[in-house]
């Protein structure tokens, strides 16, 4: 039965190289996931005037899909399905990994002056870890006013609307934005946990003033819930069913066994095999660490 809770969860700094640092925001030591959200980085905002931008060169996914939201900047995605594919900010990037996919997401050549947004992955449930990879973007998605808020839905539904996304089990995801003093009440699906990431100024949750830098857990069991601002601010908010699977995860892969684990770092680091080879992108492939659990090297 879910309860309601705060936890404040700081969130871990980790440099992904190039300055570009982000904060990790799940998982964390005291919160693997917030129903099937297993990854959240807050990345900048950064100025990216005088350097390259993002950098991520190709890399694998299993078991999960990828959601990319920016709040400022543009990012390039290209995978080896051969999509090739620019977004922008109120757009959606959702792949679907599946049983295995390649991709690479990099600044264009010129970008604009800032980079800020997040990077989140979605477990997939069993009925949908081995099933054929796919990318879809979202030019648009639903937006609403709700009490001087402004929510757009990237995933699930919110206030009667539905974002497009692919979804595998239920869960949402909702950027909310306030230009200016609110004190709202928001509907949430009592049968869904829920954590708050604030990406801009100071916003209250439920009364627990929080600011970038750490995510607000807040349990489940609640019909509605309090935010608040005093000026601009912005934030998310995650929610779903509690996953009903323990999951394992290495790097960028998401697994139920190390064994699993093992054999996915062993395909992509013997070539790529199953993940193909991500299309139009000459940045050199990152390599997997070996787990630790791992025999074969
Ligand atoms: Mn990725």
């Amino acid at each position: 039965m879910l309860e309601p809770t705060r936890q404040r969860l700081p969130a871990r700094e980790a440099d992904l190289g190039d300055g570009m640092r982000v904060r990790r925001a799940l998982p964390t030591r005291l919160r693997r996931m917030v129903g099937p959200w297993c990854f959240l980085d807050h990345f900048g905002p950064v100025d990216v005037s005088r350097t390259s931008g993002m950098r991520v060169p190709p890399h694998p996914h299993l078991g999960l899909q990828t959601v990319t939201w920016l709040f400022e900047g543009e990012v390039v995605h290209r995978d080896s399905l051969g999509s090739h594919q620019r977004i922008v900010p109120g757009q959606l990037n959702v792949m679907t990994s599946g049983r295995g996919i390649a991709h690479s997401e990099t600044s264009p050549a010129p970008h604009p002056p800032a980079l800020h947004g997040l990077q989140l992955w979605i477990a997939l449930p069993d009925e949908a870890r081995h099933a054929p990879a796919a990318f879809d973007h979202h030019p648009a998605l639903p937006s609403l006013d709700h009490r001087g808020l402004r929510l757009t839905v990237m995933v699930g539904e919110a206030l009667g609307q539905r974002s497009p996304a692919r979804l595998y089990s239920p869960a949402v995801g909702i950027d909310l934005r306030a230009e200016g003093p609110v004190a709202a009440q928001l509907p949430v699906d009592p049968a869904f946990e829920h954590a708050a990431l604030v990406t801009a100024g100071t916003a209250w949750i439920d009364g627990e003033p929080l600011q970038p830098g750490a995510l607000l857990y807040l349990g489940g069991g609640r019909d509605a819930l309090e935010v608040r601002t005093e000026g601009p601010a912005r934030l998310t908010l995650l929610g779903g069913a509690p996953f009903q699977t323990p999951i394992q995860m290495w790097w960028n892969f998401v697994a139920r066994t190390r064994e699993e684990l093992s054999a996915a770092v062993r395909t992509w680091n013997d070539g790529g095999g199953s993940f193909g080879e991500v299309q139009g992108d000459p940045g050199e492939r990152l390599r997997s660490p070996v787990p630790p659990w791992s025999t074969v090297t």
